[in-house]
Formats: structure tokens, sequence, C-alpha cells
């Protein structure tokens, strides 16, 4: 029979193991492997216990540390997003801000994750004061346990080589960690390696003495399925709608992933940093480059877009933290003055990019309370769909105003605006909120891509916009290519088979 304590660490050991189990169970995300592996680790760990009950509180704390805690953050995340925590998960915690993180766990609070959460806790630490409390003193170590600890180093030492999917959850998490310092080194080299970036000659085929205004409007999670112009039932882009003769709208754009940063350091850059980026190319070819932004800038360490904003010639970042707006609220129409002060500058040749917040949840956050318009609250989902929708028809004011500022210059000029990402506002069903790698669905790939053109664009470029194809399949990590072809700017980086622009 097992004597208290031996039964009480053997309890100890287990319960994380079992917790992780149950939560893979139900998400049915377990597989054998992973399980014989966990199960092993887990009983490997009993060896210090019994070869040497007199640090038992040592190896309790120890293990609670290393095994119970990663595992509590594990299980959460695969309640909350069905899938394991990996570098994405980290990243999105290091290179978000106060208010953002505010904003998220807000969004997570819900009744099922608090008593899912008290429950877990629950159990976790009267194991831990259990097992602390359990009687060491009369369990007598016997001699062929020392061989076990032999077993127990190899089992350690075996476990860091084995494959990251059956890695012991805490091995994982410092794995992942470690991928993210690395990354980070990798930013601090590309910020070195740009600063003597050349393109050699870069040739703007539009030989005309017209002032140029190119705009790129970045949206934020907006879903294409959740706007009118693109057949919504809800009428989410009214004012979008009233200039449909004027918008090429294209209708198979995806993302090629679903979060900002892993979105933008693609499509802003040729593939990435070290080959050069959309704002110095612009900047080798004349160009004057202005950087709007409603997104949080942290600081150039602490967000990659930040690089790519902050080299501009001018930038502005006018979300500033939650200290500097309303609870947690920074509407974009606060981009209309810097972008009309960019439009009133003289630069001859100008290319804007506008960062929008657009529809990151919390939705209901994104618009001011006249752009209340859909008003369904009967369940709490039909509230967020309402929410995220009156998101979008804000969206579809901001980039009204934006076009009409630009049609007022009277120059040269495009507006190019496409989401960074798309949304999952249940769209397909028993799918959370948000955009998450870890539970992809197609809506959140499924991006807005629509562009107007100036006059005087289109005068000069009549036989180039007639061959596009707005039901050309195109996925954006390639945009740069786009962007370029449609500034009728040459080089040898400018490859317009990536281009959405070329059929
Ligand atoms: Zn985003």
């Amino acid at each position: 029979m097992l004597s208290n304590y031996l039964f009480r660490i053997v309890a100890f050991v287990f319960i994380p193991f079992l917790a992780e189990v149950i939560i893979r169970l139900w998400q049915n995300t377990l597989s054998f492997n992973f399980a014989a592996i966990s199960f092993c680790v887990a009983l490997i760990n009993i060896i210090p216990f019994i070869s040497f009950p007199k640090f038992k509180k040592f190896w309790t704390w120890f293990y609670f540390s290393l095994f119970y805690i990663p595992t509590l953050v594990e299980i959460c995340h695969i309640f909350l997003f069905v899938g394991d925590i990996g570098i994405l998960a980290l990243k999105a915690v290091f290179e978000t801000n106060i208010s953002e993180a505010e904003e998220f766990i807000k969004s997570i609070l819900n009744w099922k994750f608090c008593s899912f959460l008290f429950v877990v806790c629950s159990i976790f630490v009267s194991s831990l004061i259990w097992t602390l409390r359990s009687d060491s003193e009369k369990f007598k170590m016997k001699s062929w346990y020392k061989f076990l600890m032999i077993l127990f180093v190899i089992g350690l030492v075996a476990s860091c080589f084995v494959h990251d999917k059956y890695k012991p959850v805490a091995a994982r998490i410092i794995k992942a960690f470690s991928y993210y310092l690395d990354e980070k080194d990798f930013i601090i080299e590309c910020i070195n390696s740009r600063k003597n970036f050349s393109y050699g000659n870069i040739l703007d085929t539009l030989k005309t003495d017209e002032r140029k205004t190119y705009v790129v409007v970045i949206g934020e999670s907006a879903n294409r399925n959740h706007l009118s112009l693109y057949g919504y039932k809800r009428n989410t882009t009214p004012l979008l709608n009233q200039i449909k003769n004027e918008l090429i709208v294209f209708n198979n754009v995806v993302s090629a992933h679903c979060q900002t940063l892993e979105v933008l350091k693609e499509s802003l850059t040729f593939g990435n940093f070290s080959n050069g980026d959309v704002i110095s190319f612009f900047k080798a070819a004349g160009f004057k480059t202005f950087w709007i932004s409603n997104q949080f800038n942290g600081g150039r360490w602490d967000n990659i877009i930040a690089i790519v904003g902050q080299s501009s010639d001018v930038s502005k970042f006018i979300n500033q933290s939650d200290t500097q707006s309303t609870n947690g609220q920074c509407f974009d129409e606060l981009l209309l003055e810097p972008f009309q002060n960019a439009l009133n500058d003289s630069a001859p040749k100008k290319i804007i990019f506008v960062h929008l917040l657009g529809s990151h949840s919390i939705y209901k956050n994104r618009y001011p309370d006249n752009f209340e318009i859909f008003k369904d609250h009967s369940t709490k989902n039909l509230q967020i769909i309402s929410e995220y929708d009156n998101s979008i028809a804000y969206t579809d004011w901001i980039l009204f105003e934006l076009i009409q500022k630009l049609r007022k210059q009277n120059v040269l000029s495009f507006l190019l605006y496409v989401s960074d990402h798309g949304e999952d506002v249940r769209d397909i069903p028993g799918c959370t909120f948000f955009h998450s790698p870890d539970v992809a669905t197609p809506p959140m790939f499924e991006i807005p891509f629509i562009v107007w053109l100036s006059p005087k664009y289109l005068s000069l470029n009549s036989q180039f916009v007639k061959n596009w194809n707005v039901n050309k399949f195109y996925k954006t990590d390639k945009l740069i290519h786009s962007i370029i072809q449609l500034s009728r700017l040459k080089n040898d980086k400018l490859k317009e088979k990536e281009s959405i622009f070329e059929d």
C-alpha cells in the first residue's frame, strides 16, 4: 500500500498532467505521443521526492513553478484559443501595450473563463498546500531508488531533444521565449543594415510635371464579408456605395497571416527588412514620405512596424497610450487633421501611409456614439456583431473623408485601402471573436482591397487600369510590388508578376 507521503506526491506530480490531458481531450487536441511523453515526464519527477524526502519543500516549490504555473498558462491558452502557446502568442504579449492588453483582458473576462480559472487555481493551490503538509519524516528511501535518480537525469536531458510538440510545457515556453529574443536581435540588425541600403535606378514612368500624392490606408481587422460594398446584408458602407463607380473593388484578396505584425513585416518590405522596405524605397524614388498612425507606437525596439513608420520624413503616431485617450478610445477621425496637413505639404511628390485602428477589438470602443447604427442586442453574439458592424460603418466614413480630402487636391493621385487581416466575428459557428493563428478561419484572412483613382491618374493610365482583373486571387505578403506598380515606378526590385495589377 502507498504510504501517505507517496500517495500525496504521486497525486501532486500527476495533477498538472491530468489537467492538460483533460483540456486537450475536451478541445480534441490530444495526441497519443504527447500524453505518453508527459506521463513519463511526470513519472520521472516522482524520483527526487522519494530519493530526497528531506528536500520535500524545495522539490514541491520547484515542481510547482516549473510545471504547475506553465501548465496553468498553457491550459488557459488552450481554453481560449484551442491551441498551444508558441512564439506568436509570446510576441503578442511582449509587443502589445497597456491599453491593448487591458482591452484583451476585458474581452476574455466572461463567466465561463473566470469559473474555469477559479476551479483550476483552487485545485492547483490545494494540491500545493496538501503536499507541503505531507509527512515525509517517516518515509525511507530504498537503495535501488538511486538507479532511478540516474534515469531522472537522463530523462530531463532527453526531454530537451524531443520534438517541440512533445516537450514538457516549461521547456516549450522557454524555447519560444529564446526565439522571441532572437527575433528582437534580428530587428536590431535590420535597423543597422538598412542604413546604407541602395536601390539603384528608380524610374518614374509618368513623365509629367503634375504634382503626385499617393495614399495607402492600412485598415485593421476588417473582414470584407462585413462590408455592404462586398455584398453584406447590412448597409455598413453607405458612403463608399455612393461613390462605387469611382472605386475599383478587388474581391479575392487575402492576408498571408492574421496578426498585424506578421502581415506588415512582409507586406511593407521586399520579403524582409534587409531587402529594403516601402518607406526607404519611396524616399530613394524622390518622394516625401508620411506615416500617420492611430496604432500605438511603443518605440522602435518594441514594435517592428515602428521601424518603418518612424523612418518616414514625417511620422505622426496619434495614439499615445490610454493616458491620453479617453476610456481606451482613440478614434480614427483624429487622423484626419494630420492627413490634411500632409496634403497641404508643398512637396511635389508625396506618399502618405495612414494606419487605422479600424475594427480592432473591443469593437465598441472604435466609434463615437453617433455611429451606433446597428443596435441588435438581443443576444450577446448579436450585440458583438452589431458593434463590429458599427466599427466598419465608421471606417466607411473615415475612408470617404480621406477620399474627399484627396479629391479636393485635384492632383495626380490614388488611394489604396487594404486591411492588415480580417476578423472572425462568429462568422464560423463556435469560433471565438478575434484573429488568432491558433484558430485560423477564412474570415480572419478575407480582406477588403479597394482603389480610388483621381481623374488625372486615370487619364494618364487608362490602358494600365483597363487591364486590371478585380477577381484575381492575391495574397498581400507581396503588397509592396502592387504599391510600387500602382505608383508607376520601375526598379530592379519590382517584380510585376507579384502585383495585383498584373493580370
Ligand atoms: Zn491587426
